[in-house]
């Protein structure tokens, strides 16, 4: 008998239920928020995610489904959200809906991933984007709607921690200083670690081999490196989530993430497990 691939799980009449009421649920919270759905394509261009997610990033350099096609042309299965909403958002004339704009989907995306633990190669994620704005209530706005669908579905010991990797001008500063902390050990780092050095050296941060990690203990962390108007947004964004009654912890080793990504970055945590139930960054 055929068995399914590794990393797919098949979601069964007794449990679709669970499935229901949590797309259901988060469906109203984001709608009532104003958000629109938008559906893009299972498969798009390779060059669109080597762009938009970042040719450094491990979604590109090692987990995504690319094949040629028989035209052949190169594709992938998505294996993120965002990329497929801005290519629309541009393709589409979406700008003339206004800004800004809010968008919300949920899809299955695709990640040749080592499975694990709340891992699989075919997920479903739902996401949102805010397009057109770059004002720090629009990253708390986003943050409260993630803690207003935790606190619907009643899922426990969710702790919220909150970063800035600040803008390209504050990042530069930042990138040298940690190329500086790294080039003593550079010899002593995997190979694909290697390859980012010059790119994109905070993909280091993010590698997920255990000498490396060791490696990485003590390097820099970008939060001492913002430029005026990055620590001005991030300080705005904490008194906000403060005078609302959130609260968070700053986190200062997350600055994974894409390329595209600025400012304020953060992840809801399950203290029960430790998985990551949510990431989110901003463009
Ligand atoms: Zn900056
Ligand atoms: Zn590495």
């Amino acid at each position: 008998m055929i068995q399914k691939p590794k990393g797919t799980r098949d979601i069964l009449p007794g449990e679709i239920y669970v499935w229901q009421y949590i797309e259901n649920t988060i469906k109203e919270i984001l709608e009532n928020a104003g958000m629109k759905e938008i559906r893009v394509p299972v498969f798009e261009y390779t060059e669109l995610f080597q762009r938009g997610v970042g040719e450094t990033t491990d979604v590109v350099q090692k987990e995504m489904y690319t094949f040629r096609d028989k035209g052949d042309r190169s594709i992938t299965l998505r294996p993120e959200g965002t990329a497929g909403v801005v290519r629309s958002y541009v393709e589409d004339g979406l700008i003339n809906l206004g800004t800004p704009l809010k968008l919300w989907y949920s899809m299955p995306m695709y990640r040749y991933e080592n499975v694990q633990k709340g891992r699989y190669r075919e997920f479903r994620q739902i996401g949102t984007e805010l397009i057109g704005t770059e004002s720090y209530e629009a990253d708390v706005e986003t943050i409260v709607l993630a803690k207003t669908i935790f606190d619907k579905l009643e899922i426990p010991n969710i702790k919220l921690n909150i970063n800035s990797i600040g803008c390209p001008s504050c990042r530069k500063k930042y990138q040298d200083a940690l190329r500086d902390f790294l080039r003593p050990n550079f010899d002593k780092y995997c190979d694909t670690c290697k390859t980012r050095f010059g790119k994109n050296p905070m993909r280091i941060l993010d590698c997920k081999e255990k000498k490396c990690k060791e490696l990485n203990e003590g390097a820099p962390r970008i939060i001492d490196y913002l430029c005026d108007e990055c620590r001005k947004h991030f300080d705005n964004v904490k008194s906000m989530l403060e005078k609302l009654g959130v609260e968070y912890e700053i986190d200062s080793s997350i600055v994974r993430g894409l390329d595209y990504y600025t400012k304020t970055v953060f992840e809801f945590v399950s203290s029960d497990d430790g998985l990551t139930v949510l990431r989110r960054w901003k463009i």
